[in-house]
């Protein structure tokens, strides 16, 4: 269920969000001050900020003495480089490059990660919030402001800011693609919240939406087919998981190639599906242990043995061996049955043509 209307408030409130941002700072100070003790912030050269007297963090991909910061020495830098690009009014490419700063590190250029990237997309979002709903800074705002409350694990948060985000966006008549990634992180946040039926329905649309919008060669197509296969999956709808990865699998497999993540992910849950289906035959079981057995060597090889997709494989493929054993015992069974039913009726009609015979 969507959190009702009232609820969302909170969202829009500019002094909420400068309160949510002084929080979300001292916890991500918190959390980086065993990594950055005894080290200074690279943009003005202090250890405590001068005003907020926030701690430092770092949580990009920075080693060494590189990469200690203040979060509000960070936020003041992208809220400056992004004034002056719409004050000059320069190109998109050069706006984009500079709203990178709010959420990726100017100097290794990887994305902020947990709560570091939860601070800044609120420190973004304070700035930008007072602004008109059609403002641009301020609908980016919100998809930084969603994007570190996931990355913080705040999916209830997270969920509300994007349900507004989808809501803003349907309102403004915004571009089909930017409509298509909400839709695509709503469905994850569900699923992350085991809404399990709101999961499924939001990755149906968002896999339908990319199919018709980029073609089904798409990587973001395919992706959005594996979370979509993983919700059917989920909710044990395997025959449609089945009809769908049928569809899947070949493309997978034909633009990324066999040792890809996204079609050993793929390849794997239509294994599972095929024996798992209430009207599975021991063929589609065999098949199912074949394939298995196929996709947890190349994960092996590609991933290796500790990644938690090998290892998932492996303890399914255990479970379909055993599904596969108990069904050759079962037919087995069934088999001798069938024999000596056959043995006794054989017998019966010998009996009833003797009687015959000696009446
Ligand atoms: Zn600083
Ligand atoms: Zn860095």
């Amino acid at each position: 269920m969507a959190a009702p209307a009232a609820d969302r408030g909170w969202l829009h409130d500019a002094d909420l969000a400068a309160q949510k941002s002084n929080e979300a700072v001292a916890v991500a100070a918190e959390k980086c001050a065993d990594d950055t003790k005894g080290q200074t912030c690279y943009i003005c050269t202090e250890a405590l900020h001068w005003k907020t007297k926030e701690g430092l963090v770092r949580m990009c991909s920075c080693r060494g003495t590189a990469g200690f910061v203040h979060v509000s020495c960070l936020a003041e830098q992208a809220k400056i480089l992004v004034a002056e690009a719409e004050e000059n009014n320069l190109d998109w490419k050069v706006r984009d490059a500079r709203w990178k700063r709010w959420y990726s590190c100017s100097l290794c250029e990887q994305r902020y990660q947990g709560v570091v990237q939860c601070a800044l997309g609120w420190a973004c979002w304070k700035t930008y919030v007072g602004r008109p709903e059609g403002n641009v800074a301020r609908s980016l705002a919100m998809t930084s402001l969603g994007n570190g409350l996931s990355a913080a694990e705040h999916h209830e948060d997270a969920l509300t800011v994007r349900e507004a985000e989808l809501a803003m966006k349907r309102r403004l008549g915004a571009s089909e693609a930017s409509i298509l990634v909400v839709q695509g992180n709503l469905g994850n946040l569900y699923d992350k919240l085991g809404r399990l039926e709101q999961a499924l329905q939001m990755r149906q649309d968002a896999y339908s939406g990319h199919l018709k919008f980029y073609g089904e060669e798409h990587e973001d197509t395919v992706r959005t087919a594996n979370n979509y296969a993983a919700s059917l999956y989920n909710l044990q709808s395997f025959e449609e998981a089945k009809l769908l990865l049928r569809r899947t699998v070949p493309v997978a497999r034909r633009v990324f190639g066999d040792d890809h993540r996204l079609t050993l992910s793929l390849g794997w849950m239509y294994a599972m599906a095929l024996y798992l289906d209430e009207g599975a035959t021991l063929d589609d079981t065999i098949e199912s242990v074949n394939t298995l057995e196929e996709l947890e060597r190349t994960a092996r090889r590609v991933l290796g043995g500790a990644h938690p997709l090998t290892t998932a494989m492996e303890d399914n493929l255990r479970q379909a061996r055993a599904a596969l054993r108990e069904e050759v015992r079962e037919e087995a069974r069934t088999r001798g049955a069938a024999i000596i039913y056959a043995a006794a009726a054989l017998a019966v009609a010998a009996v009833l043509v003797l009687r015959k015979k000696l009446t």
